[in-house]
C-alpha cells in the first residue's frame, strides 16, 4: 500500500514535470529609443526572443519613417514641403502623412479648434523647449494667430494638401505621436506578439492582457511630481492612456509658468487650471489628439467634448489638486496620492 503511493507521487510529478518542460517560458524583452523628440519603451512578453527582439526593432524603424514624414524640424519632411508651399500650390504626401492630417482635420473640427494642426506659426513663435524660448510681445502673437486656422488646411485630392495662406505652418506635434504608436500597436500584434507595453514619453499603449488574465495597470502621472511618479492607476487591456500635462516642455518666467500647449483664440500658453488630461480609448492617435483638445477646450467644455463620443474616457487634473472623470471612468481610477480628490 505504502509503495504504490509512492509510485502514484513519482508519477504525478514525472506528469508535472513534463508539462512545465513543453510549456515554453515567456520572458521580458524591453528596447528604448530616443525618436519623435521623446523616450519610447517598448516591452513584450515573448517565448520566441528573437523574432520578438526583430519586432522591435521593425518598430524603431517605422517610427523613424513617421518622423521623416511628419516632423517640422526635418527639411524635406511631407509637414516641411506643405508649409513651404503654403499659399502657393497643393503638395502631395506619402499616404502616412495623410491619413494623421485627416485625423487632425476631424479632430480640429469636432473641437472647434481647440486642436488646431496649423498651430506651428505659434509653437515656432513661442519656442517653448529651444534655445530661443521666449515671451512674444502680444504684437507678435495677434500676427501669428492670423495664421492658426485648420479651415485653411485642405484637402485637394488623395494624399494632397494646401495651405491657403502662405506663412501657414503646419505642426503635428499633438497627434502624431499617436499614430506612431498604433502603427507599433500593429507590427507587434502582427508579429504574433500576445502582450506588449508600448510607452511613447507618455502614451501609453497596451496589448493583450497579463499572463495571468488579468488587465494591465497603467500609472497615470502625477503632474506635480518626476517623472514616474503616479497620481492614479488604470486597469486596461488593448487600449491607449495619453496624457498631456503642463510639466513636459515649458519654461518660468516671473514665477508663471509658459508651457506647449496653446489655446489657439489668446495665442498664450493654456490657463485655465487645467494641469493634465488623459484620454483612455482604443486609437492612440485618437487620445493623442483629444488630450491636446481637451487641454485646451478646459474642464466643463472637455468633458462635454468626451461624453459626446464613444468609447472614450477621460481624467483632468486641476491645480486645485482636483480630479474630474468622464462618467465610463467613475470607478475605474484608483487614486494612490490622496492630494488629489475626487471633484463633486
Ligand atoms: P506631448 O507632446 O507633451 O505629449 P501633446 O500631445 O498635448 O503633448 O502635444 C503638444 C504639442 O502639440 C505641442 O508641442 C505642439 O507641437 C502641439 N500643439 C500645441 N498646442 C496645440 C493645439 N492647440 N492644437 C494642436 N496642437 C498643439
Ligand atoms: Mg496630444
Amino acid at each position: 500500500m505504502k509503495k504504490k503511493f509512492k509510485l502514484y507521487i513519482l508519477l504525478l510529478l514525472l506528469i508535472a514535470f513534463t508539462l512545465t518542460g513543453c510549456e515554453k517560458k515567456e520572458e521580458l524583452v524591453t528596447e528604448s529609443a530616443y525618436m519623435l523628440g521623446t523616450h519610447i519603451e517598448i516591452s513584450i512578453w515573448t517565448d520566441n526572443v528573437v523574432n520578438g527582439k526583430a519586432s522591435i526593432q521593425k518598430s524603431f524603424k517605422r517610427i523613424e519613417e513617421i518622423e521623416k514624414r511628419m516632423s517640422v524640424n526635418i527639411k524635406e519632411s511631407d509637414i516641411s514641403l506643405l508649409n513651404k508651399s503654403a499659399g502657393k500650390n497643393s503638395v502631395k504626401v506619402n499616404p502616412d502623412t495623410a491619413h494623421v492630417l485627416n485625423k487632425a482635420i476631424k479632430y480640429a473640427r469636432i473641437s472647434e479648434g481647440a486642436f488646431d494642426p496649423t498651430v506651428g506659426k505659434l509653437v515656432k513663435l513661442w519656442g517653448i523647449g529651444t534655445e530661443e524660448q521666449k515671451i512674444p510681445d502680444s504684437m507678435e502673437i495677434q500676427n501669428a494667430l492670423k495664421y492658426v486656422d485648420y479651415k485653411m488646411l485642405k484637402p485637394t485630392a488623395e494624399n494632397e494638401f494646401i495651405l491657403d495662406m502662405k506663412g501657414m505652418q503646419v505642426d503635428l506635434g499633438g497627434i502624431a505621436k499617436g499614430y506612431a504608436g498604433d502603427e507599433v500597436y500593429s507590427i507587434l500584434k502582427d508579429s504574433g506578439i500576445k502582450r506588449a507595453i508600448i510607452n511613447l514619453g507618455g502614451n501609453v499603449l497596451t496589448l493583450g492582457k497579463k499572463a495571468d488574465g488579468s488587465e494591465w495597470r497603467v500609472g497615470i502621472q502625477n503632474p506635480l511630481k518626476p517623472t514616474g511618479t503616479h497620481m492614479g492607476i488604470v486597469q486596461v487591456s488593448d487600449k491607449s492612456v495619453v496624457t498631456s500635462g503642463n510639466y513636459e516642455r515649458y519654461f518660468i518666467s516671473d514665477g508663471r509658468k509658459y508651457h506647449h500647449i496653446f489655446d489657439t483664440k489668446t495665442g498664450y500658453p493654456v490657463d485655465n487650471g487645467i494641469i493634465s488630461t488623459t484620454i483612455i480609448a482604443k486609437g492612440s492617435i485618437d487620445a493623442d489628439a483629444l488630450s491636446t483638445a481637451v487641454f485646451v477646450k478646459g474642464t466643463n467644455d472637455g468633458l462635454k467634448l468626451i461624453e459626446s463620443l464613444d468609447n472614450v474616457e477621460c481624467i483632468i487634473i486641476t491645480d486645485d489638486y482636483k480630479i474630474y472623470l468622464s462618467s465610463g471612468m467613475e470607478g475605474k481610477l484608483t487614486i494612490v496620492d490622496n492630494q488629489f480628490k475626487l471633484a463633486d
